[in-house]
């Protein structure tokens, strides 16, 4: 044996990660694919990396020295199932397998506990950063065991991106599945932080008045301030791009149905078996969905649209309000996330540093931001910090935002403009601060039609009122 890590799956992401891992000083990397060309393509086109090529498992497994340590990149599901299946009949107890795919947590917590009896140890890691962060530096988000990582811990922080003060990328998360679903969860904050940017351009756009290259110049001034962000650098690059076949402006020529794999949804259906309000996150899955569902958006263009038109006074002063409503809803998005894996890691008995879990956000992956390292702040002055948007920075943030962002959301509504990012996350945060909530209202209505039954503000104890009778009250328990 002769290699230290290997890579299963040489598709764009295995391959990528095969030549970071390659790259640094120490590894020699093991490579295997299903379809054996593929093998052959990455290792001819690499010399440099001094690959160990195998076609077969066995030969592959043969090829690493003990504990095998194995990065799996295949697709999730079914194939990473297969995957597994064939590396633990040729793997020995002690050895290692790390699945990088975007794994269900689910399926990683069954894998984790199905490969620890047959005496192997299973990492489920998110990678994030696309193919550029897997060759150069991705943002690693690993579970599994204590032991495991005092292995793979090491390899990844060799491979992962370096934040500014130089620390790796890469934490380990918790147990079993966390390192999946922190994984997940970043995907779902992309999700809305990727939504916001775009109700940003099309507000400033429709009510604005902006030509996307303007549009363009406005966001690359935002990006050297507080929303400085790999997402609003990238969304400057695209409002800028001019397509070659019409001279026309790229984003007006790409079809308006967006994509997705299932991150989001995943996020959004955790947080739902949660019962934790990840709105935010939500309205980006669902505006996703409405945009590529072509039938309902042709008949829905028959529907009426406000009848007088938005006046903008100042220009100027529209474009810094909606540069405030992106912060203050970009902060509750993060908040919910935030929210949502601390009420998971209590569910699932992991135990995650949410201060840990921002600072590998700050590099390599999509979601990086120059405010990551303000969480991070926020959760290590208070871990148990129950919302990150009312930890001190974040709500003087929002605070000095929020007069601005209603401005946007009613302008919004009335130039009839869609903005459900904006709107929904202000409704949160108005939530968040009511004191009194209709929540009340519906307390009474549940008890009238089901006898579902209500405390009160003024003592203990549960009770029912006869609502088809004498409407009296009737203490049911303390
Ligand atoms: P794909 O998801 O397209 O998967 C292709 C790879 O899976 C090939 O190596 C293919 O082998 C292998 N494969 C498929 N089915 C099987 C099977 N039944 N048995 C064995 N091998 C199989 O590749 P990507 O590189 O895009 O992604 C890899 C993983 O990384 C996925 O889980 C993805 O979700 C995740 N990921 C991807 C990112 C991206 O930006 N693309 C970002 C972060 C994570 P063959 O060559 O023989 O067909």
């Amino acid at each position: 044996p002769e290699a230290n890590i290997g890579v299963v799956g040489l598709a764009v992401m295995g391959a990528n990660l095969a030549r970071n891992l390659a790259s640094r000083e120490g590894n020699r990397v093991a490579v295997v694919n299903r379809s054996p060309e593929r093998t052959r393509t990455l290792v001819d086109a690499h010399p440099e990396a001094n690959f160990v090529p195998a076609e077969s498992m066995a030969e592959f497994a043969a090829s690493l020295t003990r504990p095998r340590t194995a990065i799996i990149m295949v697709q999730a599901g079914s194939a990473t199932d297969a995957v597994i299946q064939e590396l633990a009949a040729v793997f020995e107890p002690g050895d290692i397998i790390i699945d990088g795919g975007n794994a269900q947590f689910t399926d990683t917590i069954r894998r984790e506990h199905e490969m620890r009896q047959r005496g192997l140890h299973f990492v489920g890691a998110g990678i994030s950063g696309g193919e550029e962060g897997a060759l150069n530096g991705p943002s690693i988000m690993p579970g599994g065991s204590d032991e495991a990582y005092a292995t793979v811990g090491p390899i990844f922080e060799s491979i992962a991106a370096r934040a500014d003060d130089g620390e790796p990328c890469v934490t380990h998360v918790g147990s079993d599945g966390s390192g999946h679903f922190v994984k997940m969860v970043h995907n779902g904050i992309e999700y809305a932080d990727m939504q916001l940017i775009a109700e940003s351009y099309d507000l400033l756009r429709r009510v604005g008045g902006l030509e996307p290259a303007e549009i363009a110049d406005v966001f690359a001034e935002w990006n050297t301030g507080e929303l400085d962000s790999y997402l609003i650098e990238i969304t400057g690059e695209v409002l800028k791009q001019i397509d070659t076949r019409t001279g026309r402006p790229f984003v007006d020529v790409v079809l308006d149905q967006a994509g997705q794999k299932g991150t989001g949804t995943w996020t959004v259906q955790s947080a739902l078996t949660l019962g934790t309000p990840i709105s935010g996150i939500a309205e980006a899955v669902f505006a996703r969905g409405l945009s590529s569902h072509p039938e309902q958006r042709l008949s829905g263009a028959r529907l009426a649209g406000p009848s007088t038109s938005v006046e903008l006074e100042d220009r100027d002063a529209f474009v810094e309000d909606v540069r405030q409503a992106l912060y203050a809803s970009k902060i509750v998005a993060y908040s919910q996330g935030f929210d949502v894996i601390r009420t998971a890691a209590r569910q699932y008995g992991w135990r995650i540093d949410p201060s840990a879990i921002a600072k590998i956000w700050r590099a390599g992956c999509i979601i990086q931001a120059r405010f990551l390292g303000r969480i991070a702040d926020a959760y290590r002055a208070d871990a148990d910090l129950v919302a990150l948007v009312t930890a001190p920075f974040f709500a003087d943030a929002t605070g000095r935002a929020q007069d601005s962002w209603r401005r946007v959301v009613s302008t919004a509504a009335l130039a009839g403009v869609p903005a459900p990012g904006f709107g929904s996350s202000l409704a949160y945060y108005d939530g968040l601060r009511a004191t009194r909530l209709p929540a009340a209202l519906i307390q009474g209505q549940r008890d009238y039609f089901g006898a579902h039954t209500y405390r009160r503000v003024d003592g203990p104890g549960v009770f029912h009122t006869e609502w088809s009778g004498d409407r009296s009250e009737t203490q049911i328990s303390e």
